[in-house]
């Protein structure tokens, strides 16, 4: 009778650990993080994203200029055609606001604030926090967080509009904070080296993402108030920018274009 229940035990398990593998396989990320769970697919993700951007829309104040948005995206478009997942359709908004900052919400969705466009002083330097943002979104950090935090039945209610006061929050939090969330040091750390990495391939000088780096811990001592929110979602040190210099270095990164009339037409705008 013991080993009976036993053997029922251990098959339980088993089959516990096949649907667990059947789960996580289903929902497995990019592979550009490979060994953290994330428990909503690709194509719920962008179907979320989707949802999230359409109701930022009332939210935020988006620039509703034809050319600029067409700029941003072209310079977007190049970055992401580098990645893993160049293949999904990724929408890029300028957001009028003055304050520096910048973020990915899941599902290929770019927000950069008008105020960045004015502290990037050439396309390397945007087009460092740009390819930092869509590598958050390549590596899928924002769908981790929210697997960690909330657990799959909440995420899986939550694409399928099910869980409609924690859609409110994940909202509120991306229109309060100006980030999808905080991110964990490990995931700025990927996030800068994947991003020199489809700067330097998309042919954009990567040494522009510690170049606005510290342009940005600059002005946080001159006018902490205009980077307040950029550095809460990713904290920001000297030695950040030290490493991403050393990975640009051991990658032998390459990549040149610095100036860019496009650029500097966008600069003017605003
Ligand atoms: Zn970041």
């Amino acid at each position: 009778m013991r080993r009976h229940s036993l053997t029922i035990a251990v098959l339980g398990a088993a089959v516990a650990l096949a649907a667990l593998g059947a789960l996580l396989g289903a929902c497995a990320t990019s592979g550009v993080n490979a060994g953290q769970v994330n428990l909503i697919s690709l194509q719920e993700e962008w179907s979320l994203g989707q949802r999230l951007a359409q109701d930022l829309r009332g939210k935020l104040r988006l620039v509703d200029d034809r050319q600029a948005v067409g700029y941003v995206s072209q310079v977007g478009g190049r970055i992401v055609a580098q990645t893993e997942l160049a293949n999904l359709p990724w929408h890029f908004h300028i957001v009028a606001d003055p304050e520096v900052n910048a973020f990915a919400v899941p599902g290929g969705q770019v927000y950069v604030n008008t105020g960045l466009i004015g502290a990037a002083g050439n396309v390397a330097e945007f087009s460092g926090v740009l390819a930092h943002e869509i590598a958050h979104g390549v590596a899928r950090h924002g769908t981790e967080q929210l697997s960690r935090a909330y657990g799959l039945q909440i995420v899986a209610g939550l694409v399928l509009g099910e869980n409609p006061s924690v859609y409110e929050q994940i909202l509120a939090q991306i229109v309060g904070n100006g980030a999808m969330a905080k991110f964990s040091r490990d995931d700025e750390r990927e996030a800068d080296a994947l991003g020199v990495t489809y700067m330097s391939e998309a042919g954009y000088d990567p040494h522009g993402m510690p170049q606005i780096f510290q342009v940005l811990l600059t002005d946080r001592r001159s006018r902490p108030g205009s980077v307040a929110r950029f550095f809460r979602s990713h904290p920001l040190t000297e030695a950040r920018i030290r490493d991403v210099n050393a990975e640009i270095a051991a990658k032998h990164l390459t990549g040149s274009l610095r100036h860019d009339p496009g650029y500097q037409r966008l600069r003017r705008r605003f």
